[in-house]
């Protein structure tokens, strides 16, 4: 196997929000093993920024306990983090006010690929494109990394969209999901597109139906004042679930080219039906386990706000007309699991006999954890005694397969960020496509709202709620085991 690494051109990174839980977990333990792995150039640099009064070796010293805590021991390596570590500098800078920004511009080279990564709240996002341009540091070509919430509905999505574009061509904006930087995502792609063996079956006449599950063990963990105003629909499904949606229900593009594949993905969103009352089932969990129920936790005796929530749905396309998608995301279930199922339907005519033991064909797209793909397959239980018949799943678990023993598979926000370096937008969200979401979003809020649509309760470690089993059950087919 040849590896062939796109080379990433020396950058000056600016990570607004550098002193925050984003920055700190993802955005610089990440940067560290891009660096570590020979990705970074070494002439490269990061400028963190925020407000706090701090100079560069205390923000250094406050990245290098990040990295402690977030990297494993044996991923470690004190030379290469020392390293690291030189190249990050901190400027104060107050968004919202003049102070510190006239020091971020002496900061940043003139000749080096140059990006600011906006890891701050949505709030901010007009300030800090008003006073890249005001200062002249928002040169033609620099990009700019927006991070979600992209709007909580189409009116504050658009807003969002206008204030970037006021000061960014859409070639320069980022938006990201995190979902679409995972190995196996982009392996969803590879698989579908790759090879001959999928893409004739993959339509209604041979799918039977598809499962996208994204479960969560974790609480809204201090997260009460955005989720209790957001609730599981937008946190989740709005973005990551309609992105994985779109993968794996879109055409194929001409090209693997930033506009081609999206242009397909949003000709999907562009297809979704509206979602029938009856077609959705929505979720709160109880207190149990020793853990606060959602309620407790986000400080609201009354709130009706969704930590769990299932939704059947169909594509009015020649493609998929009747094969319906069920999504399903949730909080405090009973593991950590996100996965995609695509189900064909059963062989016109068994030769083996009525009795015979048959399950169908899956293909199952493992996102995390244990990023993998298996298919399984039905085939003769080995031994004698006649023909039986028994399921077993080829099983591709990239790790073991291309013998990265899970060191080498990036992590999403690595990936992502060494796109924005490249400049390749293939896997962010462009602009229409964010719009498209909550327009088919907003109406299936408001018809709850506006109905008053109390979630049901479910028990913490539970698979979700009992109408939530129905949803599929009522149409003959059982949601998967969620297993880690
Ligand atoms: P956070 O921990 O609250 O950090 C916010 C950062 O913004 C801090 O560094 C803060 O530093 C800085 N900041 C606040 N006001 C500022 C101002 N006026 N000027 C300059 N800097 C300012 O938030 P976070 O969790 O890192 O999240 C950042 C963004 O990523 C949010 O949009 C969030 O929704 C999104 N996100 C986060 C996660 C996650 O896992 N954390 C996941 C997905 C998306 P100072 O107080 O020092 O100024």
């Amino acid at each position: 196997m040849v590896s062939r690494v796109i080379p990433v051109e020396p950058f000056d990174l600016v990570v607004f929000g550098g002193t925050g839980d984003l920055a700190q977990r993802k955005i610089l333990p990440g940067l560290l093993r891009r660096f570590t792995d020979g990705q970074m150039p070494p002439d490269s640099r990061v400028i963190a920024v925020a407000r706090s009064d701090m100079d560069s070796a205390s923000f250094r010293a406050r990245v290098a306990r990040a990295i402690a805590e977030t990297v494993p021991d044996s991923h470690r390596d004190a030379g290469s983090e020392r390293a690291f570590l030189e190249r990050i500098d901190y400027v104060m800078v107050d968004a919202t006010g003049e102070a510190g920004w006239r020091d971020l511009a002496a900061a940043l080279r003139p000749d080096v690929v140059r990006a600011v990564y906006f890891s701050v709240a949505p709030a901010l996002f007009g300030p800090i494109a008003e006073g890249l341009h005001r200062h002249e540091i928002a040169r033609a070509d620099c990009r700019i990394v927006v991070e979600k919430p992209f709007g909580q509905d189409l009116d504050s999505a658009r807003a969002l969209n206008a204030t970037l574009a006021a000061h960014f061509d859409e070639k320069q904006i980022y938006r990201i999901d995190h979902y679409l930087g995972k190995e196996t995502v982009q392996n969803l792609m590879a698989v579908r597109f790759a090879n001959i063996l999928f893409e004739p079956l993959w339509n209604a006449q041979f799918v039977d139906h598809v499962q996208i599950t994204v479960a969560e063990t974790v609480g809204i963990e201090g997260r009460a004042g955005y989720y209790d105003a957001a609730g599981a629909m937008r946190d989740m499904v709005q973005n990551h679930l309609m992105q994985l949606l779109c993968l794996i229900a879109m055409e194929p593009p001409y090209r693997f080219d930033p506009e081609a594949v999206r242009d397909e993905k949003l000709k999907v969103i562009h297809a979704l039906d509206p979602v029938a009352p009856g077609d959705i089932v929505r979720g709160q969990y109880n207190a149990g386990n020793g853990q606060p129920g959602y309620r407790d936790e986000c400080g609201d005796p009354d709130s009706l706000t969704e930590s769990y929530i299932a939704l059947k749905l169909h594509i009015s396309n020649w493609r998929w007309k009747g094969t319906p998608f069920y999504l399903r995301t949730g909080k405090r279930l009973r593991a950590r699991a996100s996965e995609i199922a695509v189900t064909f339907k059963e062989p016109p005519h068994s030769i083996f006999g009525e009795g015979e033991r048959w399950k169908e064909n899956t293909l199952v797209i493992r996102v995390q954890p244990n990023e993998g793909i298996t298919l399984n397959v039905m085939i003769k239980e080995p031994g004698p005694g006649g023909m039986r018949l028994v399921d077993v799943p080829l099983d591709m678990t990239f790790a073991e397969a291309l013998g990265a023993g899970g060191r080498d598979i990036p992590d999403a926000y690595e990936r992502l960020i060494m796109d924005v370096i490249r400049g390749n937008q293939t896997l962010f969200m462009r602009g229409d496509e964010v719009e498209a979401a909550w327009a088919w979003t907003d109406p299936i809020i408001a018809a709850w709202q506006a109905r008053e649509d109390r979630p049901q309760p479910y028990e913490p470690g539970s698979a979700g709620p009992e109408d939530a089993l129905m949803l599929v059950h009522r149409d003959g087919r059982r949601w998967r085991e969620i297993s880690p």
